[in-house]
């Protein structure tokens, strides 16, 4: 086990749903260039067809969930839209003691929550250009009934009042704009690996 000289550095991103966050990340990571690696969150949301466990997310059933969260495996956890996502802490420790830099996709509470536990991390926040544009592109992902649609429109707002306390703000309007955006952002911050695995 090698020692490292510089621990990677955990970011955080936010945004309504049906910004682009899954997308924006999946595209700029398809290079394969970036030092980062995309926690995989615990849910109790029931897959969507596509989705793989322990790709996507791990999919649990509640007392599962309950039972890591009194195992205190969460670096954080909320309710969100109805369902519950955490962070496990086996996805970011690691990996930032190994020089890795982590990011989180993780809604405005838990984002709090990590920022409270972790002050350096960095957040950005992702948004559209404007509001009837989540609309839009939710229909167009066609992944949730029309309750659970509604449902996420409404907390939009609210989680659009949180914007101001991230560091940065990135609007993805053009994909390739806030693809490059945002790896821009990784590059900066992130600095390179500087040890190894093993
Ligand atoms: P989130 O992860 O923020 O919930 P997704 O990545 O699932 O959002 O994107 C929601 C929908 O919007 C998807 O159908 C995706 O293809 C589409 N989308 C993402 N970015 C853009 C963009 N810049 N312009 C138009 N549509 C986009
Ligand atoms: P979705 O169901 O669309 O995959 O995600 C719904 C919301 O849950 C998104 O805002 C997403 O960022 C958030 N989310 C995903 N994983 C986590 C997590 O581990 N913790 C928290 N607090 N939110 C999460």
């Amino acid at each position: 086990m090698t020692a490292c000289r510089s621990p990677g550095k955990l970011f955080v991103l936010s945004g309504p749903s049906g910004t682009g966050k899954s997308t924006v990340v999946a595209r700029a990571l398809a290079p394969g260039d970036l030092n980062l690696h995309v926690a995989v969150s615990a849910t109790t949301r029931p897959p969507r067809p596509g989705e793989k466990e322990g790709v996507h997310y791990h999919f649990w059933n509640r007392d599962q969930f309950d039972a890591a969260v009194a195992r205190g495996e969460f670096l954080e956890w909320a309710e969100v839209y109805g369902q519950r996502y955490g962070t496990l802490k086996s996805e970011v420790d690691p990996f930032l003691a190994r020089g890795v830099n982590v990011l989180l996709e993780i809604d405005v509470q838990g984002a709090e929550q990590v920022a409270r536990q972790r002050p350096d991390c960095i957040r950005i926040f992702m948004r559209t250009p404007s509001l009837e544009e989540y609309e839009k592109r939710l229909r167009q992902r066609g992944t949730e009934d029309e309750t659970a649609l509604q449902r996420r429109l409404h907390a939009a707002a609210q989680e659009l009042a949180e914007a101001d306390h991230y560091d940065y703000l990135l609007t993805n309007d053009k994909l390739d704009q806030a693809v490059a955006d945002f790896r821009a952002i990784i590059q900066r911050l992130g600095g390179p690996r500087t040890c190894s695995t093993n």
